[in-house]
Parts: structure tokens; sequence; C-alpha cells
């Protein structure tokens, strides 16, 4: 029996990307053509095409596929776990931004504008560079940007509660926790939850700062939290189904 019909897959790698494809084979196939969908790269050729011509025709065409993936990521409104790549997205306050990369800039940094993230590096030597330095500029970023969000959130709820909050601190390394409340009286916040929406960081100021007024959580703790947002349920909901997108592994 002959197949008329042969699938294989392949990568090339473009700039600090991988691309990785399907190549189908067909003899109905008179010129080949490639197809980019959100999830899959496909190139169909006739049956005397080599895995070179298929890799040029996907070479020549890189810039296109890689700004077609990055239309299709936009689209989905959920928090994704970022990858630091060039043309990926980048999280922060409940949904994901696209990411420009300005590789060989004489300083790293960092901005936020008209929904996009621009990250200026400088030289890196290897790709995993790269992708560490966007990490770094990133998450330094976040902590900055994160302070004046919580600030804000603790005072109102404070206020609300009566109750006084001594201080507040951004943490990198917070386990597998949210906030937590000190003795003293202040509040440590993990630096991730500031890729959450906005409500579920309302959620979580509103978690610990009860917990001025009641330790623990027992009937009269979830009471008063209720009391100030009747549906936080929701928004412990979506951290049990996106918490994960938020940390690093
Ligand atoms: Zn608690």
């Amino acid at each position: 029996m002959i197949h008329n019909n042969q699938e294989s897959k392949d990568r090339v790698r473009y700039r600090t990307t991988n691309i990785d494809y399907y190549i189908k084979k067909s003899k109905r196939i008179k010129t080949s053509e490639l197809i980019v969908d959100s999830d899959r790269i496909e190139v169909r050729t006739p049956l005397n095409k080599t895995i070179e011509d298929t890799r040029d025709i996907v070479r020549d065409k890189a810039e296109w596929i890689l700004k077609k993936q990055h239309q299709f990521k936009s689209l989905i409104p959920q928090v994704m776990k970022p990858t630091f790549e060039e043309n990926s997205t980048l999280p922060y306050l409940g949904k994901n931004y696209p990411l420009i990369v300005n590789m060989n800039q004489s300083r790293n940094t960092h901005t936020f504008t008209d929904g996009h993230f621009i990250v200026d590096i400088s030289s890196p030597r290897m790709e995993e560079d790269a992708r560490s330095l966007i990490k770094l500029v990133y998450e330094e970023w976040i902590i900055r940007v994160a302070y004046p969000i919580l600030k804000t959130k603790v005072e109102t709820y404070s206020q609300k509660l009566g109750v006084h909050v001594q201080k507040i601190l951004i943490k990198r390394n917070l386990k597998s926790r949210w906030a937590s409340l000190t003795k003293k009286g202040s509040i440590n916040f993990n630096m991730h939850l500031i890729k959450a929406p906005q409500d579920v960081i309302d959620y979580i100021v509103l978690h610990e700062v009860c917990h001025l007024k009641v330790k623990g959580h027992s009937h009269r703790y979830w009471e008063l939290v209720y009391r100030h947002m009747p549906n936080y349920q929701d928004k412990i909901n979506w951290l049990s189904d996106n918490g994960r997108m938020l940390v690093n592994d």
C-alpha cells in the first residue's frame, strides 16, 4: 500500500525562538503552502520537496509566523505563564500583554505603555541569557509597581475596618502563599500576586486586614470578610484555577 499523505515534525531556529512545525506531504499538492493556526504550524508540500525546502519556507516566513502567533496569544483573556521569549507576552493585573524586546541596548529597562511591555536589554551571549535577563528586568519592575498598588488597597481596607497596618513588604519568595500577616501587624505580599486581576488582589488584601481583627479562619472571621466582599468565594476560586499560572516553577 502506498501512502499519499505523510506527516512529520521538524524544528527551525529563528533568532531566540524555536519554531516547531509539521510537514504534510501529499501527491495531490502542487505548490507548497504554509498554514499558521493558534496552536499549530503546518507546511503542505508536494512529495518531491526536501526537508531543506520546507525549512526555507519556514525561515522565510518566520517573522510573519511569530507575529501571527503573537496575535493569537493576545486574544486569550486569562493570565498565562510567561516564557520570557521575544514576541511572547507578560502578565500584569489579570491579563497578558505583548512583549517587545530591544536587544543590545546600553541599559536594562522595563516600561509598560499603551498595553505593551517594552524591555531593553544589553547584549546577551546566548538565548538562555536573553531570557533570564528579560525575566530579571520584568520581576524588578513587578516589585516596583506592586508597592503603590498594594499600599492603596491596604489603606482602603484598613480604614474600612478601623485597623492599622504597620507596614507592607513585597517578597520575592513567599513559598505557596499570597500574603501573610506578621506578629507585629505588617503584611508580606507575594510579588507574583500583582499578575492577578485587581478584584483578586483586593480579596487577598481584605483577607489579611481582617486577620488584624480576627485571628484564624473561624465562622466569625469569614463573616467579616463576607461583609466587605460578599462574592469573595469567586476570588478564591479564581486563585485555585489560575494561581499556578502566576508563579514561577
Ligand atoms: Zn487567613
